[in-house]
């Protein structure tokens, strides 16, 4: 456990210049700590860093190991040369999440929210309906918003009071680093295969979602997918309160919410309308947001406010545009296969979608896809690095188009769609091969479509 007055006057390394690592350096040097960041890769340094925080880049030198504590980034692999070093020399090693927690007061309500997929619509969902209540209480209570969603805690910890909630969206990283973290609502939205390169297989991905109710206690609350076999494996370890939900009509746990098609129905007697967003899997992460909310008191007819205005996420099955009578979507964030088959059966069951698919392999099979490319699919667009593994994987059982980039795919789907059709980018993998990130490939992807509009 980070303490901060056990390390006053001590020399902090945090390792990794990314969001999580500047933010948690800015913090630590703001309290007073001498900080060095070390980062591995050759990039520029930032100008406020300057006198107060020594930086280091290309490569991680004998200075981490001269440090008194180390923070790590959470991309940071946890089989990284330089940790093992450092737990040699019996330096102790906090994640970034737990040294910012440890200026949040020990009172603030935290609420974390995890999952393979999911998390940033659930997080965001749960951190509108906490904002819409703490402004109607007396005295008023903030709701933060922070973690994996992109704002790390570091950026503001110091802000928070005790009466305020806390939002965290958590990824497997951040809980494989985390020893104490102990929220009061700890939410796990499913478990399907992914980032196994960084934790070293399935088993570990899921000990490490496992993390987040570790240290629960009876008076806290845990919500899970009772339709998700993995998350159901995890129920025993629970020791808080427990609330599962489903939008499937079989589970393997008892729930305590279901969906009749049209209200969400909870067995402590409230019915609420999901927001209007595409896909079973959105009233999953409407029942996820409501179940924490309801557990720390949130009044229903507020959850139901919230839902009622809440919009599609951006590069989430975000409508683009309708063009000539056909519909453009945008759910770059789809970095998965698991999630690309999420927004496939969001739709009609006929095959009208014109996918474009591709970018940095992720390791697992496309053969996965094919029964639901045969139902939703009229052609596959491919793009980026994996194309080739994708032609050699679903060649002959799909019409496949080699489209190398974004761009040609968009144009290819304008000329060839009819009226009716739907034009999805929906790549099920990484976009570093083409792009700075998801949310710049679905940026590219709309700008393509206005493009197309304009002319
Ligand atoms: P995350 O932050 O976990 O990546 P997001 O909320 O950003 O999740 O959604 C990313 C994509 O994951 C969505 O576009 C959708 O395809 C899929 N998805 C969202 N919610 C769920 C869910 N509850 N179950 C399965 N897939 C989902």
């Amino acid at each position: 456990m980070f303490k901060p007055a056990k390390f006053q006057g001590k020399k902090a390394c945090v390792l990794g210049l990314g969001r999580s690592g500047i933010a948690a350096a800015r913090l630590l040097a703001g309290q007073g700590f001498e900080v060095l960041v070390s980062e591995e890769k050759k990039v520029s340094t930032l100008s406020d860093f300057d006198g107060k925080i020594e930086v280091e880049t290309g490569g991680h030198t004998a200075k981490v190991f001269a440090c008194d504590f180390i923070v790590k980034s959470p991309g940071i692999f946890p089989n990284h040369a330089v940790l093992k070093e450092a737990k040699k020399r019996k330096i102790a090693i906090f994640s970034e999440l737990e040294v910012a927690l440890a200026f949040v007061p020990k009172e603030t309500c935290v609420l974390a929210v995890t999952g393979t997929n999911g998390k940033t619509t659930t997080t965001s969902l749960l951190g509108e309906i906490l904002k819409e209540y703490g402004a109607a209480c007396t005295p008023r209570r903030n709701t933060y918003v922070a973690g994996n969603i992109g704002a790390p805690l570091s950026a503001f910890a110091t802000q928070i009071k005790a009466q305020d909630f806390l939002v965290l969206e958590v990824s497997s990283y951040q809980l494989e680093d985390s020893t104490f973290f102990r929220p009061k609502v700890a939410c796990l939205l499913n478990i399907t295969p992914d980032h196994l390169d960084h934790h070293g297989g399935m088993d570990k991905y899921i000990r490490a979602k496992a993390r987040l109710f570790k240290n629960q206690r009876s008076n806290d609350f845990a919500v899970l997918n009772g339709g998700d076999e993995l998350c159901a494996t995890l129920v025993g370890a629970v020791k808080a309160n427990l609330a599962a939900f489903s939008a499937l009509p079989n589970h393997p746990l008892k729930t305590d919410v279901f969906y009749d098609g049209d209200e969400i129905i909870f067995s402590v007697g409230h019915r609420l309308r999901p927001p209007q967003l595409k896909g079973i899997h959105n009233v999953e992460n409407a029942m996820a947001a409501a179940l924490c909310a309801l557990s720390v008191g949130v009044p229903a007819e507020i959850i139901q406010r919230v839902f009622q205005r809440f919009e599609a996420m951006e590069h989430r099955i975000e409508p683009v545009a309708t063009y000539k009578g056909v519909s453009y979507i945008n759910d770059s964030k789809a970095t998965n296969l698991d999630s690309t088959i999420i927004a496939l059966k969001s739709f009609e069951k006929t095959p009208k979608i014109w996918l474009i698919l591709g970018g940095r392999d992720k390791g697992a099979s496309y053969e996965i896809l094919l029964p639901y490319l045969k139902t939703y699919v009229k052609e596959v667009l491919s793009i980026g690095e994996s194309m080739d593994k994708i032609e050699k994987e679903l060649k002959g059982q799909m019409p496949i188009t080699r489209c190398n980039d974004l761009k040609t795919a968009v144009q290819y789907a304008a000329t060839h769609a009819q009226e009716g059709d739907v034009v999805l980018l929906s790549p099920a993998c990484a976009s570093f091969d083409q792009f700075k990130d998801y949310e710049q490939r679905g940026q590219v992807f709309k700008q393509l479509v206005q493009e197309l509009i304009s002319h």
